[in-house]
């Protein structure tokens, strides 16, 4: 088989990282990386600590609206589509997840007449002002194998009549958790003692959704969040997305977060230190949907800063509160006590295999 993949920001290195190698064990793999994200902190750093194979086209396509950016996607991928099938067969083209790269892959794919694989298929939060939500109905509508992480996701491809398509695969960022906790459960002790942290003595958070940060109220209320949750005994790690960084320097709010008693803001870190930060935090507050996902898995409370979630399990196993923009729902939920079970909802750590498994029954 030859697969294109074609990946541009940092959930989906972490969900490639998943996949990429196995399929590349028995398959030709094209990666196109769109660079969504492509600096060093948001790009470089997944490629190298996750092992994920160096793409063979690197693009710059990152800024602009959504509309600007994902049209300057489908103009650039159909060339490369269009190349690669000149060098060979493209069986399918591999996209992940819910973002403008996806949806660009997915426009190319289909208009070239070449079978599209979605994985992260099925996702729904039913919040069709989310531009992630809109990319991830259009995706699966257009694709001919969904590879679906949860039963939720099944259910709700079953209810849009694309049963037939569906294939239950398990959460490839399980795959990626399982390899990487471990590694920062070893080194929190040292790490976070050398960044004056304690283990179990700071919350860790990150917001970049457009939804919260891109309206100045919207934005405010994140940062009242953020400044009523952080004290100077329990601070607040924020490794700082480069979107919303430029939004709180443009609202003139950047000042009154950076200052607040124990709020720390960092840049954005790589997956190994983010998964350290994460083991070791009191909780997690985040508008996040990998890491919403990524606190489950670790045994961390988290509070999710939106009202809605496409990973409804964490809510209803008891791990994770919808709070929204409001500070004192959000500070009263830091701090509710852990319920005694997690159940295993997000699969076993073999989804990649399960990837690969599923594309060779579809398209080989
Ligand atoms: N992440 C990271 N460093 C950070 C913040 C997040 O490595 O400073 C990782 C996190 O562990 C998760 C992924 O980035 O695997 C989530 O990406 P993001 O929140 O950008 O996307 P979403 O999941 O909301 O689509």
């Amino acid at each position: 088989m030859r697969i294109v993949t074609v990946v541009g920001n940092r959930p989906q290195f972490v969900k490639a990282a998943a996949v990429s190698r196995r399929l590349r064990e028995r398959h030709e793999e094209v990666l196109i990386h769109t660079g969504q994200h492509h600096d060093d902190a948001l790009s470089a750093v997944f490629f190298r600590e996750l092992d994920l194979p160096a793409p063979d086209h690197e693009l710059r396509l990152g800024g602009g609206t959504n509309l600007q950016q994902t049209s300057r996607m489908i103009a650039e991928l159909e060339a490369l589509i269009v190349g690669a099938g000149e060098a060979g067969v493209v069986d399918a083209v591999l996209v992940y997840g819910d973002t403008n790269t996806t949806l660009a892959g997915a426009l190319v794919a289909a208009d070239l007449g070449i079978p599209i694989a979605h994985v992260e298929a099925g996702m729904r939060s039913f919040d069709r002002r989310m531009p992630e939500e809109r990319n991830r109905i259009v995706t699966d509508h257009l694709a001919q194998l969904l590879l679906v992480p949860t039963e939720t996701a099944t259910r709700n491809l079953e209810r849009e009549g694309l049963a037939d398509l569906t294939v239950d695969v398990g959460d490839v960022m399980t795959d990626v958790t399982l390899l990487v906790h471990p590694k920062a459960r070893e080194r929190a002790d040292a790490w976070l003692a050398e960044r004056d942290l304690e283990p179990g003595g700071y919350l860790l958070a990150t917001a970049h959704r457009a939804g919260n940060v891109d309206d100045p109220e919207r934005l405010t209320a994140l940062v009242d969040v953020l400044t009523a949750a952080a004290t100077t005994e329990r601070p607040l790690v924020l490794p700082l997305h480069p979107r919303t960084a430029a939004r709180l320097t443009e609202h003139g709010l950047d000042e009154r977060l950076r200052g607040a008693p124990g709020v720390r803001l960092v840049d954005p870190v790589g997956p190994l230190d983010f998964a350290t930060l994460l083991v070791g935090a009191a909780a997690v507050l985040t508008d996040s949907g990998g890491v919403q996902k990524e606190a489950y898995l670790a045994g961390v409370r988290c509070v999710t800063l939106r009202d809605t979630t496409e990973w409804g399990e964490t809510v209803t196993a008891g791990w994770n509160a919808l709070v929204d923009l409001n500070a004192r729902a959000a500070v009263d939920a830091i701090d509710v006590p852990l319920p005694p079970v997690r159940p295993d909802v997000f699969g076993d750590g073999q989804a990649g295999e399960r990837v690969v498994v599923a594309l060779e029954r579809a398209f080989a």
